[in-house]
């Protein structure tokens, strides 16, 4: 198991003011931010990193929320990171997401959820270095 994830502090998290609170529940989770940085995704990067929904009915949706304003990519670090950190923000829709969890407090609805992050060791793999050179993640050490 990696000890390395990728969240994404989404558009609707910029917008609501939480991107403090947010970060407060991960750090209070028990993970360490190894890099993080804000960037504005266009349609080529946004279209990119989720390449994998490419197909899926809600992929021009999606691709054009994560354009709205700036997001927050943060590599984030803690044992099994992967697996704790979907159990921090919980089921992609914040009406089926556990009490406490990052997008049962925070999230709008299904697709405006407030956070991204990598459902395996693979993909959190690709979509670090998606966001991070190898030196951003070596110099955070
Ligand atoms: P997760 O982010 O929980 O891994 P998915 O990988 O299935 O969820 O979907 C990626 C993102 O696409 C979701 O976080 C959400 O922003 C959006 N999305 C997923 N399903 C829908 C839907 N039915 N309608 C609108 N947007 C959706
Ligand atoms: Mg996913």
């Amino acid at each position: 198991m990696s000890n390395k994830t990728l969240a994404i502090l989404k558009p609707d998290c910029v917008q609501n003011n939480n991107i403090g609170k947010v970060i407060d529940h991960l750090l209070n989770a028990g993970f360490k931010i190894v890099a993080m940085k804000m960037v504005k995704l266009t349609k080529e990067t946004a279209g990119a990193f989720y390449e994998v929904h490419k197909e899926r009915p809600f992929y021009g949706e999606l691709v054009d929320f994560m354009m709205e304003t700036r997001v927050v990519p943060i590599v984030l670090e803690k044992e099994n990171a992967v697996v704790a950190l979907r159990e921090t923000i919980g089921a992609t829709d914040p009406a089926e997401a556990a009490d406490g969890t990052v997008r049962k407090l925070y999230a709008e609805n299904k697709g405006r959820n407030t956070i991204h992050a990598s459902d395996s060791d693979e993909n959190a793999a690709r979509e670090i270095g998606f966001f991070f050179s190898e030196t951003e993640i070596i110099a955070n050490k």
